[in-house]
């Protein structure tokens, strides 16, 4: 195997290779990605294992080596855009158990320690049983997971299922959010979710030596603290870590080709005044709801670029490929206004002068990219952490506002208006300013010690 050949020809470290392993989603794959390019600049032999499905490019990643654990064949709860993301994530976990010990097992003699999807309980559990040091890596922040090892308790406390009269109460123990901001996955069953988040719980305090999280200090210093002192155990925020990997962005891992042909369309366009709208790789919308999206933008009159992906609205044939048909007569509304891509190169397309505002589903990548560029958020949460996300947003770093919770075409248009073009979105423009210098200040002296912890363990 690829990580055992590297040991043979001497590692820098001899008996020190890092093992990482990522679950198969793009907004966790990138980040374990570079941080395994950090690991290796700094001296460490890292080997990065990985599941079939959504595999890796090696030919991007010079100097890691690759070996694929040749995961149990995925159900169609796996990978289906219309199935939960928690089924999703158990049927992954489920995978994954088998074929990862494995893996590890194999290399396990020259293994220094394994930093693994933190929403693995598989794998976390598999490097304890075969007594491999384990770090968590979080590819969402402290105040998620916080959100998440609370959910039991929140049960208990009666405020899951979701009651409609406490949605506007504080969420005891995790303000600044309230109930209607906690961690949510419509339609999934919330003893399936404790019984999810008991699983990642038991295996970070059985296994675990220490929590990785691809956020700083400046946004999450008091959440970070919090964290340490409820599990006992050290938290390194690494991030943002593609900030600190410094990838050129068309090199970087990405499951969909970008179209970048659109940068091209933002060269034509003013400073700061096309609205750039993704919802990331996972989140889907109805039908209903995409088109008061495509109507909302088109009447705001604002430039705007538009990620509609294959498979982003519910209820298409599973693995289209096609992307969903624009409603009739929207391409006339838009006037050469809007430009549509399948996938964009989003780091870059933040980057560009003439974006004013991101309307995102705030998953955690995205949010952290927004930002790393100084550029204010529309937020339309859809499950999981991005209703954590975008509390965070719109109240405890204020660099962005609500969408509206129904998505009405009106609504979209007003709110489009106000971020970029009012006064609200002007202050908030300034906020997000402020927080890219400090990202940028942000430094590697927590990887530096995340190095020096791995080294010890
Ligand atoms: N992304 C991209 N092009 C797109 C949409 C998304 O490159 O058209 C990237 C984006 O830059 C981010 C990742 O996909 O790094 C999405 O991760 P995030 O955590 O925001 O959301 P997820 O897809 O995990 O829900």
């Amino acid at each position: 195997m690829a990580g055992e050949e590297q040991l043979r020809d001497g590692g820098l470290h001899r008996r020190r290779v890092v093992v990482l392993f990522s679950l198969p989603f793009h907004g966790h794959l990138n980040p374990t990605l570079k941080l395994a390019a950090l690991l290796r600049a700094r001296g460490l032999a890292v080997t990065v294992l990985h599941t079939d499905f959504n595999a890796p490019d090696p030919a991007r990643h010079p100097g890691l080596a690759f070996v694929p654990i040749h995961e149990t064949p995925l159900q169609d709860t796996a990978v289906s855009p219309d199935s939960d993301i928690l089924a999703k994530l158990l049927a992954l976990n489920a995978a994954i158990a088998a074929p990862f010990r494995q893996a590890l097992a194999s290399l396990q003699d020259a293994v220094a320690c394994a930093v693994v999807d933190g929403q693995c309980y598989a794998a976390m559990d598999a490097a304890g049983e075969l007594g491999v040091p384990v770090l968590a890596l979080r590819t969402d922040s402290a105040a998620a997971l916080r959100n998440m090892l609370a959910i039991p308790r929140l049960r208990d406390a009666g405020y899951l299922p979701f009651k409609e009269e406490q949605l506007d109460e504080p969420a005891p123990g995790l303000e600044p959010l309230r109930v209607r901001d906690l961690i949510r996955v419509d339609g999934c069953d919330t003893d399936e979710l404790c019984g999810f988040v008991t699983s990642v719980a038991d295996a970070v305090r059985a296994s675990v030596s220490g929590i990785v999280f691809n956020t700083f200090e400046a946004i999450e210093a008091p959440e970070l603290a919090k964290i340490q002192r409820e599990l006992s155990l050290p938290a390194f925020a690494v991030g943002p870590l593609h900030l600190l990997s410094q990838t050129p962005p068309p090199a970087e891992q990405s499951l969909h080709a970008p179209d970048r042909g659109c940068l091209a369309w933002l060269d034509a366009r003013t400073p700061r005044s096309v609205l750039y709208v993704s919802l990331g790789s996972l989140a889907c919308v109805n039908r209903a709801a995409f088109e008061e999206m495509a109507w909302g933008l088109a009447g705001s009159g604002v430039p705007f670029l538009w990620v509609v992906r294959p498979g982003m609205v519910t209820g298409g044939a599973a693995g289209e490929e096609a992307p969903p048909p624009l409603p009739d007569g929207l391409e006339e509304k838009m006037r050469g206004r809007g430009k549509i891509v399948t996938w964009a190169p989003q780091r870059e397309v933040l980057a560009h002068d003439a974006i004013g505002a991101f309307w995102t589903h705030c998953g955690w990548n995205s949010i952290l990219e927004s930002i790393c560029e100084g550029v204010p958020m529309l937020v339309q949460p859809c499950f999981a952490d991005q209703m954590v996300n975008a509390r965070y947003v719109t109240h405890e770093w204020g660099v962005g506002m609500e969408v509206g919770e129904v998505i009405e075409r009106e609504r979209v248009a007003k709110a489009v208006t106000k971020l970029m073009v009012g006064e609200d979105g002007a202050r908030m423009r300034e906020r997000a300013r402020r927080l890219q210098v400090q990202a940028s200040a942000a430094t590697s002296l927590a990887l530096d010690s995340l190095v020096q912890y791995i080294l010890s363990l």
